[in-house]
This record gives structure tokens, C-alpha cells and sequence, in this order.
């Protein structure tokens, strides 16, 4: 019988992010929370295992008290995480036992007040979603698998998921649901609390502490054995978990974005290769890894309804920009008839890229193929790999000198609704408003009651919402997408696209305007045409010669100071100190918050080698950074450069 028990401190800081040997008390098993003894305090912590003999030389002190019990292999989980994404073993553990706060009051479950109401009855499948439902519960009943589920918006994967999900309770196992979106967990909850009931919880970072301690004592007791939620309740302290959806899988979301910088959709990966569970991805636009990597599953076109079709208006010739004339035309149809438009302004605060109004050109890298940003001094810079030009007076493609910044002019889109056309009532969207489920519902409740509603918004509108009587998709300006400087622009281009025209028409005959100065490019041309296939073929043909993901995994270095100097000084010892890896930069970034930033970004087949070996570098220039105010991250598999 063991007697001791390793235990991770659950605190940020480094120099006690080491294990600890305590005396076993009863019911201290792997995966247990307990509160511990450390220094002069005590402090929460989690057992990682059982062993029989103390370190040489060690007196352990017993444990204090068992406060929580997780599934152990959620232990193995988050110090995979904490290994692989070059965090602590006290951080990745946090996020599966996050601190629980006491009781004060009782109060409804969060579902009851965030779901939107949905139809409960299953109905028969269709021959690839019974195609699709018996892969998954082969592997099921075999050592679990992971699957794309590629279909158009509308053809019926959420009812997969929903069928494979029962599949998985049928055996006595359980199941989780991820969205990307906090804001998109209120429909998906629908829907699910009308099939499972009860069994149903729902986790995010947006319930409040109260909310989210009630939830997961459901999922302990074993009452709610279907979890849905947006990335973090891929941790979520389920038993024995059969299928893992994950919805929308080409969002970046997913991707979380302050230590420990995990991906959601990797971690579901390696939490049902532990659990030997089956892990379905879905999306109408798959990423290129998936198309890649994964056991296609596909369900084809829209169920009761086909694509809406897709106008490109050409803003080379086209005047009135933001609101071009064929797009007011739409608008005023759906002033005079009634209706529903969304509108896609895209991100604001975007890189500041150059190009040609003649011609479309957008002034790009010769080495990485990204978008050239244009910065202060006149200078156009590669946000990869540093190069350098000065920006030209004339386009080098025609010659013509309408040289301009990509993106200008999206402010004055609400002020020229509103004088154009009154009658339609704007009701706006943010991804940058708080994440405020509630609001956000409502939001989205309004915009559904209301008739001559236009939906204004950021990338957030193209996402999963299902609305009915939406007559008019359109994009102000697909060029701020395109020319953002990452390899991944046209990946994003085409899904935004792509996702955006999924929006429209889901149950009446829809229109999509995209307004481009660059109609030509693969990304538009493909998704004008719905053409998935074909786009990613020709992406990952780009991405193996660039040697980009998912060919090979990039890790980034970034650092920022309150001087520039030091900063790519700091880059250039890490870079010089990592032998064997391909490394582009010190690039110079924007300013942000009043701080110079630089990256390296390294291409390499063992992303965990150079995320550790560049750690390592930076823990030794550790005193000289913090003397100089340089803060440093090292971000594996970055999801946006
Ligand atoms: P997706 O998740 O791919 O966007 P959904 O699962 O939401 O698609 O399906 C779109 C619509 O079709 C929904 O209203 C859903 O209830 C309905 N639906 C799904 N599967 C079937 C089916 N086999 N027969 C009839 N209707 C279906
Ligand atoms: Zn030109
Ligand atoms: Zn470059």
C-alpha cells in the first residue's frame, strides 16, 4: 500500500512549480484536490500519484485535507499540457481543478436561463448521417478515433453530434460538446437540453464562480453526463468520456490566448487518445490539418435548402464604398419588403497592409508569402521574418499610383446605414464587446424577432448562429482579411467567407454580396463558389512548400519592452542559442499598449524540443530581461501571428 502522495502545488509561481512528498490520508487517491502545507501557508494542490517510499531524505508532513476528487486521467492530461505547451505543472493543473468557491445561495442552473428553446424530437437520419453515426460508434466500441465531419452549414452535423452523443450514454459513458464561442453556447445548449434534459451541464468562463461550482458537483455526482461549453470545458471532470465534439473546428478560438497557451482542439485529441474516446471535428470549412490528418466523414449539401448564391462586387469599379451601390440595392429591398441582412465589418485594429486600387494587388513577402504592413516611417515590413522595403510610390504590378492602406473607411458604416436607410434597425455585434453571454443572447434573440433587423458585426456574425429569414449576407471588405500578415489570411478569408454565405438563406431563397478590390484571389474566387475541396488542396500545396502547418509546427518567441533595442537584442540570443530549428526573425511588430514587440518564429518538427530549449534560454537571461523591463512568451502551435 502506498503511503505517500507526490502533489503539485497549485501556485504560479516558478520556483515552486515542483512536486512535493506528503503522507497519504484516507481517500487521497490520484486526482485528488487537497489542501496542503507549504512554508508558513497552506495551499491547494492536486496528488499526482501514489508511491511507497519518500525521496531520500525527505520528512513528509501529512495531508491536510481531501477537498475535491478528479478523474485521474485528467492528471495526465494537464501535465501533458503543462509539458507540451511549455507551461507549469501548477498552471495546466488549475485548469482542471479551478478554485471553488462556498455556497452562498441557491440558484438555477445557468442552462435554464442561457439556452434558446429547440424541438426535441430526434428525426430519421439521413444516409451519410447514418453513414457517418456508424463510423463513430465502431470506433465507439473499438479504441475510440478521431473524425472530420465535413458538411455544409445546414447539412446536419449537430445532429450527429447529438446521435453520437446518445450512443455514447447508451453505453454507460459520457460526453462533451465544445463550441468556439461563449456566445455560441446558448443555441448549442438548446438544442442538447431538449434531446438529454438534466443530463446536460454547461462550462465556460463566463459563469460566475457560484454557477460554475453547481455545475460541476452535477458532473461529480454523475447527473449531468453531457457537457457542453466553450474551450475550457474540454477539462471538464466527466468519468469515463465516450465522444468529444468539437463544433466549428476551424476556429481560432479555440486556441487560448494567456499561459498555458493550450488549443482546445489538440487537447480534445490527446484527452480521447487517453480515454480511448472518439473525437469528431465538424465544419462546412475544415482547417487544412484536419483535411489532412483525419478519417473524412462527409454529410454534403444542405438539408431542405440549397447555398445561397454568392455575388462578388468589385470594388475596382464599383464607387460608394462602404455601401456600394449593388449592395444599398439589397438593402433597400429589404427596407421596402421586410426581412433580415447581416453585415460583416471585419476586425478592426487589423495591420495596416498596402494596396492597389487599380489592380488589387496587396504588396506581399517574397520569402513567407504574407502581407507586407506598412509601417510608420514609410517603411513595409514582414511581420515574419523581418524583411524590409521601402513602401513604392506605384503599384509594382500596374504601375498605377492608387497605393492605399487596406481597410480604411469601415467607421462609416453605421452612419451611412442610418442616412440611407432609416427604417432598418441596426443592431451591432462586437467580438470585442465583454463576453457577456446574457447580453449576447439577447442580442441575438432581438435580431430574430425583429423584422428589417441588420446584424453589423465582426467576425462574430459568421459564426454558427442559426437565424431563419436572413435574406442578405454581406462582407464591407473581404480585403482587411486577406491582408492581415499571417500564412493563415487566406485560410481565414475563405472560412469567413465561406461561413458567412452559410448564414444566409437557411430557410428562404438568400442573397451573399462580397465587396472586394481583389476579386481574383483564390480565397474570394473559391468561396464565391463554395468550392471547399479545392481551396484546401491548393492550400496545403502552398503551405508543404513554405513548410508551414501542418507540414511542419511553428513555435513563436515573443518579446516586448519598454525600449526597442533590447527587445530584438534578447530575440537575437534566443535565436543564436537554438541550434536545429528553422528560424525566421527577430521581425519588429506593432507597438501595443506603449510596448515594442518582436517575434522569432521558428518551423520545426519537435515543437516540444524548441518551445523547452527556448525556455531554457530565456530562464538564463531571466535577471538581465527583468532589469531591462522585457517580459517573453513562447507560444507552441500559435494560432495567429
Ligand atoms: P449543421 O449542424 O450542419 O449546421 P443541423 O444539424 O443544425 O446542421 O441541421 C440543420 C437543420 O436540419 C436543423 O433544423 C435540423 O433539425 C435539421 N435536420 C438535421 N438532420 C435532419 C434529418 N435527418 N432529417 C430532417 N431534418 C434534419
Ligand atoms: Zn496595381
Ligand atoms: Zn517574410
Amino acid at each position: 500500500m502506498p503511503r505517500y502522495a507526490t502533489v503539485y502545488p497549485l501556485v504560479t509561481t516558478r520556483a515552486l512549480a515542483r512536486p512535493f512528498t506528503y503522507e497519504l490520508v484516507d481517500g487521497a487517491a490520484k486526482g485528488a484536490v487537497v489542501s496542503v502545507p507549504l512554508g508558513r501557508s497552506r495551499r491547494r494542490g492536486v496528488v499526482v500519484e501514489l508511491v511507497d517510499e519518500p525521496p531520500a531524505g525527505i520528512e513528509p508532513v501529512p495531508i491536510d485535507s481531501v477537498l475535491d476528487e478528479l478523474p485521474p486521467v485528467l492528471v495526465d492530461l494537464a501535465l501533458w499540457v503543462a509539458d507540451y505547451y511549455g507551461s507549469t505543472p501548477g498552471r495546466a493543473l488549475e485548469l482542471i481543478a479551478p478554485l471553488k468557491r462556498k455556497r452562498r445561495k441557491e440558484q438555477a442552473p445557468p442552462g435554464e436561463r442561457q439556452a434558446l428553446v429547440d424541438e426535441s424530437e430526434a428525426p430519421e437520419l439521413t444516409a451519410e448521417q447514418r453513414m457517418a453515426l456508424e463510423r463513430v460508434t465502431d470506433a465507439l466500441e473499438a479504441a475510440g478515433g478521431h473524425f472530420l465531419l465535413y458538411g455544409e452549414t445546414g447539412s446536419g452535423k449537430t445532429e450527429v453530434y447529438l446521435q453520437a452523443c446518445a450512443a455514447s450514454l447508451a453505453r454507460g459513458k459520457t460526453a462533451i460538446v465544445l463550441v468556439p464561442e461563449i456566445a455560441l453556447t446558448p443555441q448549442t445548449l438548446g438544442r442538447f437540453q431538449a434531446r438529454f434534459g438534466d443530463a446536460v451541464a454547461l462550462l465556460h468562463s463566463g459563469l460566475t464562480d457560484a454557477e460554475r461550482r453547481d455545475e460541476r458537483e452535477r458532473i461529480a455526482r454523475g447527473e449531468a453526463k453531457v457537457v457542453v461549453g466553450a474551450r475550457s470545458a474540454i477539462f471538464a471532470p466527466l468519468r469515463d468520456v465516450g465522444v468529444i465534439c468539437v463544433d466549428e473546428e476551424h476556429d481560432p478560438s479555440y486556441k487560448q490566448e494567456s499561459d498555458p497557451r493550450y488549443d482546445a482542439r489538440t487537447v480534445a485529441a490527446k484527452r480521447a487518445a487517453l480515454e480511448d474516446a472518439v473525437a469528431i471535428y465538424g465544419s462546412a470549412t475544415p482547417r487544412p490539418e484536419s483535411w489532412d490528418k483525419l478519417e473524412r466523414l462527409e454529410l454534403g449539401g444542405r438539408l431542405g435548402g440549397s447555398l445561397p448564391g454568392v455575388r462578388v462586387v468589385d470594388l475596382r469599379r464599383e464607387a460608394g464604398y462602404p455601401l456600394s451601390a449593388p449592395l444599398l440595392k439589397e438593402l433597400g429591398a429589404i427596407e421596402e419588403q421586410g426581412g433580415k441582412a447581416i453585415l460583416l465589418l471585419n476586425r478592426r485594429g487589423v495591420a495596416p497592409a498596402l494596396h492597389c486600387r487599380a489592380c488589387g494587388t496587396t504588396l506581399r513577402c517574397p520569402l513567407c508569402d504574407v502581407a507586407l504592413v506598412l509601417h510608420r516611417e514609410g517603411s513595409l515590413r514582414c511581420h515574419h521574418c523581418g524583411h524590409e522595403e521601402t513602401a513604392p510610390q506605384a503599384c509594382p504590378a500596374c504601375g498605377s499610383v492608387e497605393l492605399a492602406r487596406i481597410g480604411a473607411g469601415t467607421q462609416r458604416l453605421e452612419r451611412e446605414l442610418a442616412n440611407q436607410l432609416p427604417k432598418l434597425v441596426p443592431i451591432r455585434l462586437d467580438a470585442d464587446t465583454p463576453q457577456n453571454p446574457e447580453a449576447l443572447a439577447a442580442a441575438l434573440r432581438r435580431f430574430g424577432e425583429t423584422d428589417r433587423a441588420v446584424l453589423l458585426g465582426t467576425q462574430m456574425v459568421a459564426k454558427g448562429h442559426h437565424f431563419s429569414g436572413v435574406s442578405l449576407a454581406a462582407v464591407i471588405d473581404a480585403d482587411t482579411a486577406l491582408g492581415v500578415p499571417d500564412f493563415r489570411a487566406d485560410e481565414r478569408t475563405f472560412q469567413l467567407l465561406t461561413q458567412l454565405a452559410g448564414r444566409s438563406g437557411r430557410d428562404a431563397p438568400g442573397r451573399v454580396l462580397i465587396q472586394t478590390f481583389q476579386p481574383d484571389s483564390r480565397p474570394v474566387e473559391l468561396a464565391a463558389r463554395h468550392d471547399v475541396p479545392r481551396f484546401l488542396t491548393g492550400e496545403l500545396e502552398r503551405r508543404r512548400e513554405l513548410g508551414y502547418p501542418p507540414f511542419r509546427h511553428l513555435v513563436r518567441v515573443l518579446v516586448s519592452g519598454p525600449e526597442p533595442g533590447p527587445v530584438t537584442r534578447a530575440l537575437e540570443e534566443v535565436r543564436d542559442g537554438m541550434q536545429g530549428a528553422e528560424i525566421l526573425g527577430p521581425a519588429p511588430l506593432f507597438r501595443l499598449r506603449g510596448r515594442h514587440r518582436a517575434q522569432l518564429v521558428a518551423k520545426t518538427d519537435e515543437p516540444r524540443r524548441v518551445a523547452a530549449r527556448a525556455g531554457q534560454l530565456l530562464a538564463a537571461a531571466a535577471p538581465a530581461m527583468r532589469k531591462a523591463g522585457l517580459t517573453a512568451v513562447v507560444d507552441v502551435d500559435p494560432q495567429s501571428l
